[in-house]
């Protein structure tokens, strides 16, 4: 399949010096186009640090220390998004890759209808008439699912699943050919959630652009993405297509997550969860950092540090259960 987004061995700390923690580890990413995949991790586990990292959105004290992000543009050459002029990312930012950000239904402007917001969006990256921009903003209302007369409405008057369309019909505006949405965190029920989501994959289909969606609820993700992601600590430790993750997750973390939401069918199981916590990045754990939370750690996984590669089974996992096939 072919690539569209290539992140590759970066790294992301908070602070310099001796006070920094490394928040996002050797982190090596691959978006198809076309593709979802989604990216799920424990609160704190970096979603977020690698999502503002490699598009370089990461608020002060965040900093990328290493690696590339690598952007295939249409006509077959690519740039670096990591090392090219702050002008030139700015111009791809709308146009090529689009974010809706953690928290943006409260990043709406109160005392601005939508249609000046979106409006806003159209005349600061396309040329065009202030009545194409009006019917384009129109359009892309009706696009995510909310009704064109909702156009003059001022986001205090639409719901917060509404407002999270919005925020989807600014990220499509100039029609980019990935999409990059961290979900909103407590703001959304599940069930709107899962709608918002659905509306999305299926854009994804009638438009063609590429979604990369953060979530710590792994069931939407098995239900509506690709291939998965999973973030450990600030660092991928599996990632396989949705259908082998939820059917044989191969590290004992995306087993513990697949474990901590009910079946989506079948019979009920118990929720189990995983025991304990995340490790404070300040004091990461010798060796896996899941050690000190497995229950199948071996004498290797304190002393050794597993890396991502593919298993023999050609499986990409990080983990002593798996070993990396070598060669
Ligand atoms: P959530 O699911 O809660 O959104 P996340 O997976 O997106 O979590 P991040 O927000 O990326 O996690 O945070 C990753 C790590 O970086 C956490 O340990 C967090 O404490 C740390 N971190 C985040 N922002 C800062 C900051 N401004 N300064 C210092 N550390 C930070
Ligand atoms: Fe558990 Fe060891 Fe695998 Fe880490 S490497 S997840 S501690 S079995
Ligand atoms: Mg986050």
């Amino acid at each position: 399949k072919e690539r569209i987004l290539e992140v590759r061995g970066l790294n992301v700390d908070y602070g310099m010096g001796p006070e920094s923690v490394r928040a996002v580890r050797d982190v090596d990413l691959t978006l198809h186009r076309g593709e979802v995949l989604g990216l799920a991790g424990e609160s704190g586990s970096g979603k977020s640090t690698l999502a503002y990292g490699m598009t370089r959105l990461l608020p002060p004290p965040g900093i990328v220390a290493g690696g590339e992000v690598i952007y295939h543009l249409d006509d077959g050459t690519t740039v670096d998004l990591l090392r090219i002029r702050d002008a030139d990312l700015r111009r791809l930012r709308w146009s090529e890759i689009a974010i809706v950000f953690q928290g943006a239904i409260n990043s709406l402007n109160p005392v601005q209808r939508i249609s000046t917001q979106l409006v806003d969006v159209l005349k600061a990256h396309s040329a065009s008439t202030p009545r194409a921009r009006l019917d384009r903003a129109r359009e892309l209302l009706t696009l995510v699912g909310i009704a064109s007369d909702r156009l003059n409405s001022y986001p205090h008057q639409l719901s917060g699943g509404m407002r999270q369309r919005v925020m989807i019909a600014m990220a499509l505006a100039l029609e980019p050919r990935v999409v990059i949405m961290d979900e909103p965190t407590t703001a959304l029920d599940v069930v709107v959630q899962r709608q918002i989501l659905r509306t999305l994959v299926d854009l994804r289909e009638r438009l063609g652009f590429s979604v990369v969606f953060i979530t710590h609820d792994l069931s939407l993700l098995v239900e509506f993405s690709d291939r998965i992601a999973i973030m450990y600590a600030g660092q991928v430790v599996e990632e396989a297509a949705s259908a082998d993750l939820y059917r044989t997750p191969l590290h004992p973390y995306s087993d513990g997550l697949l474990q901590s939401f009910p079946a989506l069918k079948g019979p009920k199981r118990e929720l189990s969860g995983i025991a304990g916590s995340p490790p404070d990045l300040r004091m990461m754990p010798s060796g896996c950092p899941f050690h000190p939370r497995c229950a199948r750690a071996m004498d290797v996984c304190g002393q050794q540090t597993p890396v991502l590669g593919q298993s023999r089974a050609g499986r990409s996992v990080a983990c002593w259960l798996h070993p990396v096939s070598v060669g």
